[in-house]
């Protein structure tokens, strides 16, 4: 599968894309990967560590032999798009990607640390984008050697079935690169929303003010963890609760988006719970680590209050 992108001045050069890199292989980056695999593109991982990737491609193959089974992938299908995910040890290895999309751990100072060593890799037209659930896409590209490259694509999780991507430009995106990113996230069947650069975007904006407000419902001993889920639940006809949406995303990167749209927005109506950062001081942060608000090392989920 190729994006192929029309220069809109002949100074420009046509974006193809065929190759993309992406770096950190927790839900997200291998969510990703298997979406942009599946339609045909070649895929290379990176992360901390071989071992990471290694449990991330397993889980890619895990989720597509689901989908095998359910009818929505043909078998020879996902035999052809895991052959095109391969292994990418260091940020040299990327370098021969036409896009990197970068979704390590939700934290500015990390992120930054990879764009500034990333860059220096890569060939001149590749495009970086940026997975983030809320920070600036602007202050991140700043710290690329290719601002006017650079771009916020917002997967949602979990990546192969939801169809929305939120698509962010930087201050100095130009029009090429949101042109092609625009098609590259079409040719992946997805659908676009465009966001301006504020913190935590659009949906983001909106939903975790609501998980981080169930958190102070249950912090406030207003409602258990099962009273508050099954509220939402049957009363808002929400499929998932707040506080059982919030183990699934992860309660470090709910937090990192609190702490953003506090400091962003200087508002104190998005303070952080306190609650929320207990949980994640004790290491507890959902269903990445088998305890959040409910416990999954049974085999039913169980709340921890
Ligand atoms: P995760 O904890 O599952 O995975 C993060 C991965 O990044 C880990 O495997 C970690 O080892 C890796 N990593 C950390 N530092 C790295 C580095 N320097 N180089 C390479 N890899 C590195 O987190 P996630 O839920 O996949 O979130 C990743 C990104 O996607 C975050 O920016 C998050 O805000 C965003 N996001 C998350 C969700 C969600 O629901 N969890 C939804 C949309 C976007």
């Amino acid at each position: 599968m190729d994006a192929l992108v029309k220069p809109k001045s002949s100074a420009d050069t046509a974006i193809v894309i065929k190759r993309v890199g992406i770096i950190g292989a927790g839900q997200m980056g291998c969510g990703i990967a298997h979406v942009i695999a599946a339609s045909g593109y070649h895929v290379v991982l990176n992360d901390l560590e071989k071992v990471r990737v290694d449990k991330g491609v397993a889980a890619i193959e895990r989720n597509m032999a689901r989908q095998v089974a359910k009818g929505q992938l043909k078998n020879n299908d996902m035999v052809a798009a895991l052959e095109r995910i391969g292994y990418a040890a260091t940020f040299k290895d990327l370098g021969d990607c036409d896009l990197v999309i970068e979704a390590a751990t939700e934290d500015e100072s990390l992120k930054r640390k990879i764009f500034s060593e990333l860059c220096q890799h890569l060939k001149p037209g590749a495009l970086v984008a940026s997975n983030t659930s809320s920070i600036s896409i602007t202050r991140l590209a700043a710290t690329s050697d290719r601002p006017e490259m650079f771009i916020g694509m917002h997967f949602m999780n979990p990546v192969p079935l939801m169809q929305l991507v939120e698509v962010i430009r930087g201050i100095a995106t130009d029009d090429v690169t949101f042109t092609a990113a625009k098609a590259f996230v079409s040719s992946l069947g997805k659908t676009i929303a465009v966001s301006e650069d504020f913190p935590a975007f659009i949906v983001n904006r909106i939903l975790l003010p609501m998980i981080n407000e169930a958190v102070y419902t249950l912090y406030e001993g207003v409602g258990t963890v099962e009273a508050i889920d099954r509220s939402l639940k049957l009363g808002a006809n929400h499929p998932m609760g707040p506080l059982e949406l919030a183990d699934f995303i992860g309660l470090d990167t709910c937090l990192s988006v609190m702490q953003v749209l506090y400091e962003g927005l200087a508002d104190s109506k998005y303070r952080p719970c306190p609650l929320l950062v207990k949980y994640v001081e004790a290491g507890w942060l959902g269903r990445k680590t088998q305890r959040g608000f409910y416990d999954y090392r049974g085999e039913k989920p169980v709340p921890t209050r």
